[in-house]
């Protein structure tokens, strides 16, 4: 196992912040992990994972070994008339595995189309879009627990699954996902759950009988509307999390905010979205030196070139203090925050 020292990871994450890890290393399959935990430098010193990087803002130079997951390869390991299971490495880009299933016919990821990052942290944030979590087609994980170097295998009940986290995310130092076992459908099972994705569809004359290729499609072009792609500006997705309010409290918002969107969950409370609350708080667009939040979605925040991770980190807290003073909501990051 060679290490590299002092990497810019600038261009290993999305938000291409200017930060550095003190040493870097690639690990492309199990063997690789196990010379890493074995290797007396990781003994010594603190260890960050990374995956496509799509989910992290560094806000800070890391004094550690940062690793990068690159496992590849997509294989099918069991197969009947009705379904088929994947074993996908958690290096594999999370879009590439929804191309190489939409153009198959199989059904289970299409909504989840070009959400950037690794099938490995699909799974540790547990992704989610348009009325899917990837946690509904997930059979299997296994990981390495990285302070022993044994090998786990998780059920879809031990993943502990919630929304955008899992057992991986709340303890992001403890295991390194090195594959992923996906069930997915062959018979048609389109979730149509959000109306624009609805609409679209019967615009292009395929609602009845929609492929997995063109729901992703619609999808990808609702997306592509609002959303930056990668490269094209640092950012993260979504940053924060959805807030969940009591009902009298969403009532009491929705007198003062009569257009305010909610939904209505089953356990009582609700649903607020993150860019709603951000744009009423009048962010959408907002810029402040090297910072903001993209004009097209409050949402996602940005680096507009040369921010610091602080920078960052600075406006998510001016935006979380608002949103409290203002609405009486607390935002949480669905972002990864390192350290
Ligand atoms: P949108 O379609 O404008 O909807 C705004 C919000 O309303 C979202 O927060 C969504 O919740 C909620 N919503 C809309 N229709 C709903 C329904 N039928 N049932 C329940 N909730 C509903 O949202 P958007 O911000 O452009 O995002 C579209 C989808 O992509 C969302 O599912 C969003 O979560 C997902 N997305 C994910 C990421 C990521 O990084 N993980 C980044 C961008 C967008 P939900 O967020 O709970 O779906």
């Amino acid at each position: 196992m060679t290490f590299k020292e002092h990497v810019s990871l600038a261009s290993h994450t999305t938000f291409m912040v200017n930060v550095s890890a003190r040493y870097f290393a690639e690990v492309r399959s199990v063997s690789d992990i196990r010379d890493l935990v074995t290797n007396p430098l990781w003994q010594s010193e603190r260890h960050y994972i990374l995956g496509g990087g799509s989910n992290l803002l560094i806000r800070a130079d890391l004094d550690g070994i940062v690793v990068k997951n690159l496992i590849d390869g997509i294989d099918v390991v069991d197969e009947d008339d009705t379904s088929i299971s994947l074993r996908v490495g958690a290096g594999v880009v999370w879009d590439d595995l929804v191309k190489w299933t939409t153009e198959r016919d199989l059904w289970g990821i299409e909504n989840l189309v070009l959400i950037p990052g690794s099938v490995g942290g699909a799974v540790v944030q547990n992704i989610g879009a348009y009325g899917v979590e990837v946690s509904s087609v997930v059979a299997t994980v296994e990981a390495v627990d990285l302070s022993s170097g044994k090998e786990l295998s998780f059920t879809n009940e031990a993943c502990q699954f919630s929304y955008r986290s899992s057992v991986f995310k709340s303890s992001i130092l403890q295991y390194l996902v090195s594959y992923v076992t996906l069930r997915l459908s062959k018979s048609a099972h389109p979730v149509l759950t959000y109306p624009r994705v609805l609409e679209d569809l019967q615009a292009r004359g395929s609602a009845e009988h929609p492929s997995p290729k063109d729901l992703a499609e619609v999808i990808a072009n609702i997306r592509r509307s609002k959303l930056p792609e990668v490269g094209e500006i640092g950012m993260a997705g979504s940053f924060f999390k959805n807030p969940v309010v009591t009902r009298e409290q969403a009532d009491e918002l929705k007198v003062r905010y009569p257009d305010m969107p909610r939904f209505d969950l089953p356990d009582g409370s609700v649903k607020i979205p993150a860019g709603w609350v951000i744009e009423t708080l009048g962010y959408k667009g907002y810029r402040d030196g090297n910072v903001g939040t993209y004009d097209k979605h409050a949402l996602v925040l940005v680096n507009h070139g040369g921010a610091s991770g602080h920078e960052v980190w600075n406006l998510a807290e001016k935006i979380m203090n608002d949103a409290r003073e203002s609405l009486g909501m607390n935002l949480e990051p669905e972002v990864v925050l390192l350290p």
